[in-house]
């Protein structure tokens, strides 16, 4: 999967060279640029934004900026993600569904985002006919500062989902919100007795079905609590 993110702070995605998604790129399953929006400007400010039209408060991200810079990267069959808290909000399924695509690119706003003709421009259908397709996403209901954290929280939700991203495919087996409403029961590892509190001794049984079946009660009743 070949994944771009555009962004006027490129250094806030370092983290993307780490961990999981470090080995994902050297093992060529994940390739991520990411490309400063700056470098897309013509004037010696390299100037991204302007006062909005129609007045208030703070400023616009200029679509001739964020246009160049998406034809850039674009392909045919390109998903590009606009982060807005306006947007859809993403979840493990948007995740699964966007784990299958050839390329994401990411457009991560900021001041008061960016200037909705980008948003149409991407949306005719010369690009559907491309199987490119614009969404609007929201990592959830509150407001950050801009999208870059937006762009890696999404980034690694789907890239382990990818076939060989993770160590041991098996973790994807039973996990939170793999069907809607799911929690995973809570894990133990050792020691058996930790600060006065043990394991529950179902689980050093040995009887799987025992365990499954405490496993699932536990899990139903994360899900209520949670309600
Ligand atoms: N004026 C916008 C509004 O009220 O919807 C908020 C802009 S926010 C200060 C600046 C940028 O941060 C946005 O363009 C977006 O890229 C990013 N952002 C903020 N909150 C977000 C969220 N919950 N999900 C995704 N991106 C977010």
């Amino acid at each position: 999967m070949k994944i771009d993110v555009i962004s006027i702070f490129p250094e806030y995605l370092a983290p993307l060279q780490l961990s999981l998604l470090g080995k994902a790129q050297s093992a060529g399953l994940v390739d991520i640029s990411v490309h400063d929006l700056r470098s897309f400007t013509h004037d010696n400010h390299n100037t991204v934004d302007d006062t909005p039209y129609g007045g208030g408060a703070g400023m616009v991200m200029l679509p001739q900026v964020w246009g160049e810079a998406l034809d850039s990267v674009i392909a045919d069959g390109s998903e590009i993600i606009i982060l807005t808290p306006a947007g859809k909000t993403f979840n493990q399924k948007m995740a699964e569904e966007l784990s299958d695509s050839s390329q994401l690119i990411f457009a991560c706003g900021r001041y008061e985002g960016i200037d909705d003709r980008v948003r149409q421009h991407y949306s005719h259908s010369e690009y559907a006919a491309r199987n490119i397709r614009v969404r609007e996403v929201s990592i959830g209901d509150y407001v950050l500062g801009g999208g870059e954290v937006a762009a890696m929280v999404m980034i690694e939700a789907i890239t382990r989902l990818i076939p060989g991203v993770l160590g041991n495919p098996d973790s994807l087996a039973e996990e939170s919100h793999n069907s809607e409403g799911y929690l995973e029961y809570p894990n133990f590892t050792k020691p058996q007795e930790w600060r006065g509190i043990s394991v529950p001794e179902i689980l050093l049984s040995g009887n799987h079905a025992e365990i499954a079946k405490w496993r699932s009660q536990q899990a139903d009743k994360r899900a209520k609590d949670n309600q």
